[in-house]
């Protein structure tokens, strides 16, 4: 999913048009900060402690506080983190899903595949891999 401002139809000096946030985005930036459900503890031991989200337009590192989604556990040795965060720098909506897996495996969407990265550190690289896989919606208050 890839959008962005649609300037279809318009004239370069017109005013961006807004994509509607569809009925999940909404549902995910409702729902609690992202952060709260960290660190996530695997049975083996393995710990993802905490994670960092960019946007996806700006590349800064989103508030915690600006950041909520979901925590799931399809299985044991696998937790999917959905969430969305709205950067007050530019004011666009940047959605996240990914798979974390118990030997600090991500795996993610990407062009309709899933695909692998191994997570050496999971506080290094992260938020940059996260903010490369992840979809940017225009946001506007309600
Ligand atoms: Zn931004």
């Amino acid at each position: 999913m890839k959008s962005q401002l649609s300037t279809k139809g318009k004239r370069d000096d017109a005013p961006p048009t807004f994509i509607p946030l569809s009925p999940r985005l909404r549902e995910l930036l409702e729902a609690n900060k992202i952060a709260s459900h960290f660190p996530i503890v695997f049975g083996s031991g393995a710990v993802w402690h905490d994670m960092q989200f960019e946007c996806l337009s700006c590349n800064r590192v989103l508030d915690d506080d600006a950041v909520r989604g979901f925590v799931s556990w399809p299985a044991p040795k696998t937790a999917v983190v959905e969430a969305a965060g709205v950067c007050k720098n530019c004011n666009l909506v940047t959605s996240f899903f990914y798979r974390l897996h118990s030997d600090m495996r991500v795996t993610a969407p990407r062009d309709g595949k899933w695909v692998t990265w191994q997570q050496q550190a999971p506080d290094s690289a992260l938020g940059r891999l996260v903010g490369w896989l992840s979809s940017l919606m225009p946001w506007r208050n309600k």
